[in-house]
């Protein structure tokens, strides 16, 4: 059984076209599946019908194989978190570090107090950031260090799947590998699944284990991610392929 699953899923913004065509994709405990396609193909369209942001037009989203219901809302919003693409725009510049990692705790009822500051000192120091954090303020933060705080706050409540909408997009190549890299070891040390939604194929090559491509709404591959790099079928996914920057030897 998947822990979070579209099955068959259409969707359209008002007045707009068909953003999802039906769609299905389903990430299973502990796993990492990939999502590319080029920008306005719908990557983040289905993050938001994940999270039950939007409902879909024609088909459904389940979780642990059933629809969310109010009776499991709770459960849902506590297992699944995200990271967005802006690590500026994602931190409230008003509030400290403790208070933004804290959010969760707070939202869902988990944890308070001492409590609530013990699991923050954690998810900071999992993410490779010292207690001194917590006091200070986001603009106080490189953009790799917000990612990190950002991912702090998806992770502080245990989540088990972590929807991340170009998590790296914004960041430089050094950064962008220190998080990937962070975020392969959460994935292997608390058995995170993830989600890694990317318009660039290496970023998700490097974390996921199977790779679906989406094309202006469409699904038009998925498979082994080693298997879409070295032997891409769909014309569309080559393309994608050869767009990977390649890095010279060190
Ligand atoms: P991606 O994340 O792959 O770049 P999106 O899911 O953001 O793509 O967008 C998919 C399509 O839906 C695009 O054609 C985009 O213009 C359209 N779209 C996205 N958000 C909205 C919105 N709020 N209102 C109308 N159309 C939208
Ligand atoms: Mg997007």
């Amino acid at each position: 059984m998947s822990l979070l699953e579209l099955r068959g899923v259409s969707y359209r913004y008002r007045k707009g076209a068909l953003a999802l065509d039906d769609v299905s994709i389903a990430v299973g405990e502990g796993q990492s599946v990939g999502l590319v396609g080029e920008s306005g193909s719908g990557k983040s369209t289905i993050v938001r019908l994940m999270l039950a942001l939007a409902k879909p037009a024609s088909g459904q989203l389940l979780f642990e194989g059933a629809p969310v219901t109010a009776a499991t809302t709770r459960r849902f919003r506590a297992s699944v978190q995200t990271v967005f693409q802006d690590p500026y725009s994602s931190l409230d510049p008003r509030q400290r570090i403790a208070s933004i990692v804290a959010e969760p705790l707070r939202s869902l009822g988990i944890a308070r107090g001492d409590e609530a500051r013990t699991l923050v000192t954690a998810s900071l120091a999992s993410v490779g950031l010292a207690a001194d954090t917590l006091a200070r303020y986001p603009h106080e933060f490189s953009g790799g260090q917000r990612q990190r705080i950002a991912i702090a706050r998806a992770t502080v409540s245990h989540p088990r799947l972590l929807l991340a909408d170009e998590p790296v997009s914004a960041l430089d190549v050094t950064t962008r590998i220190q998080v990937i890299d962070l975020l392969a070891q959460l994935r292997e040390s608390a058995g995170l699944a993830i989600l890694m939604v990317s318009h660039d194929l290496s970023a998700v090559a490097a974390l996921c284990d199977e790779t679906v491509v989406l094309n202006a709404g469409r699904i038009v591959e998925r498979g082994a991610t080693g298997d879409i790099l070295s032997a891409p079928r769909e014309p569309y996914t080559r393309r994608l392929v050869e767009a990977v920057p390649r890095l010279p030897p060190l």
